[in-house]
């Protein structure tokens, strides 16, 4: 088209050269390409020319005024500077009429007629040219778009063929009160018959419930929501008679239209359903585990404790009347049931807590005089030695004796047991503003990073190769963190491996108010 038209103004105005020059690029890279260009007795210019070269100067200046450059004689044109002037005699030009379409703020196309010698233009002839110029751009501009549109499209189509998800267009079908009551298939993609294993040719034109006669009704009146609430939808059906889960997204088109994105998800609900059964049966294990737990700590409790009143009149007795070693023999048997009766006292415990009836039974404690009684207790049981540091006394505060004097043993039993024999393990008990703050530091293995966060769950034990030997359930520290919570207190750690642990806790003042 644009060669036509270089052509037809060519031939009809007797000129040497005809061009049509599309601008392109940004900037300093801006090109002029000469789209098309009728040459009559002229040789033609190089497809691509610097932008400046067109437009320098006093030309360019009009060019962005929207003005015709009409020059009749260059070599006498006082508007030329010795340097246009001589660019123009490279291509052997005098006179010419030129002008620039200025369309989205800049040039996009230069229209231009050039004469080898110097030509006196008509009016009409300059007016022609103008004209032949914006009829060519508009042309070229809408089979531009037009080619653009068939690109899009193209893309679109291949879309459409390849997708993996199911593409349905469909149209509600009403009945006479205006409900929906089935929808016609409009336009299906191939994955719809890779998806549902119908042949897209035997569902087209046909409605779902045609196609589908076992969907419920509710899927009707789900598609008719989603085009009277005019908003996109989510939804999960399943299909009962092929055994499969598909999600929709059902978008609303005008003109009582729908447009239906489907996927099989039959897969990811089979493994959500087989989690969720999984989680079921966990809970029940564990629920199964922990009545087992309550029963037996329950059964076992009241044979040890008889247990331990006759083991204590045997051993009275055999330090009357036994030999020494038959003594010894009953002492050990005593502590082993000591051990005994603190291992069903923590399971107990627990069974306790999971059934929210840890009871406190609070009164007004000197927690440092507790710190001490407690490392006192511990101190002839093994070779650690012990450093307590009080710079302040502290005040008294409301706390339950027992549970509080449990979680100190327990702390200081784990600070012995995770750490060498004849190693240090300080106490700490700071005065803080609102609450009171007991630490206790050994020198031991310390808990890797990673545990950290567990080691205050129920049976969480540190798993390494060098702890294998160190007896226990797990439980100590579960126990600890409950009493402190229940006290509205807080008990945390700071440890790093082969560094030791400090484990530490707070406890208010005053009780909050519930
Ligand atoms: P138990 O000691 O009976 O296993 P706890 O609940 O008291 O149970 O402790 C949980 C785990 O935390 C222990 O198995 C141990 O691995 C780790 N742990 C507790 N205290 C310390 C400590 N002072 N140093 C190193 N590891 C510790």
């Amino acid at each position: 088209m644009q060669r036509t038209a270089s052509c037809m103004l060519g031939e009809h105005l007797q000129v040497g050269r005809a061009l049509y020059v599309e601008v392109e690029g940004e900037g300093p890279d801006t090109v002029a390409a000469i789209v098309r260009q009728y040459v009559r007795d002229l040789p033609p210019v190089p497809d691509k020319v610097p932008y400046v070269a067109f437009c320098d100067g006093f030309i360019g200046e009009l060019y962005r005024t929207d003005q015709t450059v009409v020059v009749t004689d260059s070599e006498t044109d006082p508007r030329f500077d010795e340097a246009v002037r001589a660019s123009w005699r490279t291509i052997r030009v005098r006179a010419s009429v030129s002008l620039a379409l200025n369309k989205q703020g800049r040039e996009q196309v230069i229209f231009g007629l050039h004469n080898e010698g110097p030509r006196q233009w008509t009016e009409d002839e300059i007016r022609l040219v103008r004209e032949v110029a914006e009829r060519t751009w508009a042309d070229a501009e809408r089979a531009r778009a037009e080619n653009a549109l068939r690109q899009r499209e193209i893309k679109y189509r291949t879309l459409f063929e390849t997708m993996g998800q199911s593409y349905s267009m469909v149209k509600m079908i009403r009945d006479e009160s205006g409900k929906a009551v089935d929808a016609r298939m409009l336009e299906l993609n191939p994955a719809f018959e890779r998806l549902m294993g119908i042949p897209v040719s035997e569902a087209i034109n046909r409605t779902l419930l045609e196609v589908f006669p076992q969907i419920e009704d509710s899927w009707i009146q789900v598609y008719e929501q989603v085009i009277t609430q005019n908003t996109p939808q989510r939804i999960e059906h399943r299909f009962a008679a092929m055994d499969k889960w598909f999600q929709v997204y059902a978008y609303p088109v005008a003109d009582d239209q729908l447009l239906l994105l489907s996927e099989n998800i039959t897969e990811r609900k089979k493994a959500d359903e087989a989690l969720q059964a999984s989680e079921i049966e966990l809970k029940r294990l564990l629920k199964l585990r922990d009545d087992f737990i309550g029963v037996a700590s329950h059964e076992l409790k009241t044979p040890v404790t008889s247990m331990k009143v006759y083991g204590e009149i045997v051993k009275e007795k055999m330090e009357l009347i036994g030999t020494p070693q038959d003594a010894d023999m009953v002492s050990k048997l005593n502590g082993q049931i000591d051990r005994l009766i603190h291992l069903i006292n923590t399971l107990l415990d627990t069974t306790r807590i999971a059934e929210g009836q840890l009871r406190l039974a609070l009164e007004s404690l000197d927690l440092c005089e507790l710190v001490e009684d407690r490392v006192n207790e511990l101190r002839p049981t093994t070779g650690h030695r012990f450093t307590i540091q009080a710079e302040q006394p502290l005040p008294r505060l409301p706390a339950d004796r027992e549970r509080i004097g449990q979680v100190l043993t327990n702390l200081l039993s784990n600070a012995i047991k995770y750490s060498p024999k004849t190693s240090e393990i300080v106490v700490t008990c700071t005065r803080r503003e609102h609450t009171a703050e007991i630490s206790v530091s050994d020198q031991g293995l310390g808990i890797p990073e990673s545990d950290q966060s567990k080691i205050f769950d129920r049976f969480y034990r540190v798993i390494s190769e060098n702890r294998s030997t160190y007896p226990g359930m797990g439980l100590g520290l579960y126990i600890a963190s409950q009493i402190i919570t229940r006290h509205h207190g807080k008990l945390w750690l700071r440890s790093a491996p082969g560094k030791g642990s400090t484990f530490i806790f707070s406890l208010p003042y005053s009780t909050p108010r519930p």
